[in-house]
């Protein structure tokens, strides 16, 4: 598998950097776009044609998911690369309804996007099946509904955990168990003291989690445009000895 950075500035694009999206390309299957936040799909385009991808939703925090209404566009409009058929979009329960509002015609309508998406609704610890890959959402904590998603590719047991938006839990311990990438928000810079609880996690938090963990290779994201990486990234250093790296757009990693 290789995992493809679209977008990884946190809580809102930053000048270069969009939010979070991130692109999994598979051997033989369509992609798996996971979020996709404003400014992710301009980055998905220049990589492969958007349409061939399925769409997989952490949360609906609009800096995961607002570019998903000018995907719909894309796939039902391009007059040479529109989607052939329909493909998975898997997320919280209320998906179809929050993104059927984005692009409606009418303040209280809702663009029904069946005609080219089968939705999946998580449930916590119920994997989903797509392809050649299971995804089993873990419960995040966050102010919506929210999931950390470990991503296990069936033919080689490789696994991409993503935090997504979440406090400190054992969930997402439990998510990225022996992952051999962990994609995981640091959006507090070095410490949460202080911070507004049940919202994100810091640096040093994400390092504790990927040692507790025992990931192979830690990915830093989600990092808003006024906090220092290299502040966040010492702090994630003090509690995990392996490899890191901060996501940066165009930034590719092979599983
Ligand atoms: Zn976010
Ligand atoms: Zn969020």
């Amino acid at each position: 598998m290789k995992v493809v950075v679209l977008g990884s500035s946190g809580s809102l694009g930053s000048p270069g950097n969009p939010a979070s999206g991130y692109l999994i390309q598979l051997d033989n299957a369509p992609s798996i776009v996971m979020d996709l936040g404003p400014g992710a799909l301009a980055n998905l385009q220049a990589v492969q044609n958007p349409s061939d991808a399925h769409v997989v939703f952490s949360h609906l925090h609009p800096d995961h998911c607002l570019d998903f209404p000018s995907l719909m566009v894309w796939r039902r409009y391009h007059p040479e690369f529109l989607a052939k058929g329909r493909n998975y979009c898997a997320g919280p329960s209320d998906t179809p309804v929050r993104m059927g509002r984005l692009s409606a015609d009418i303040p209280e309508g809702i663009d029904d996007f069946s005609d080219t998406f089968a939705f999946l609704p998580w449930e916590a610890h119920k994997p989903h099946h797509i392809d050649r890959v299971t995804i089993t959402p873990f419960t995040a904590i966050h102010p919506i509904e929210s999931y950390s998603l470990r991503l296990e590719e069936n033919a080689t047991g490789k696994v991409i955990a993503y935090s997504g938006d979440t406090a400190y839990t054992t969930e997402l311990i439990d998510c990225a168990r022996n992952a051999d990438l962990f994609l995981c928000e640091a959006t507090w810079g070095d410490t949460s003291e202080g911070k507004v609880p049940d919202m994100h996690i810091s640096g040093a938090e994400a390092g504790k989690i990927a040692t507790l963990a025992g990931v192979k290779h830690l990915v830093l994201t989600h990092i808003p445009p006024w906090a220092d990486p290299q502040v966040t990234l010492q702090a994630a250093r003090e509690h995990y000895a392996g490899p890191i790296d901060l996501a940066m757009p165009g930034g590719i990693f092979e599983v």
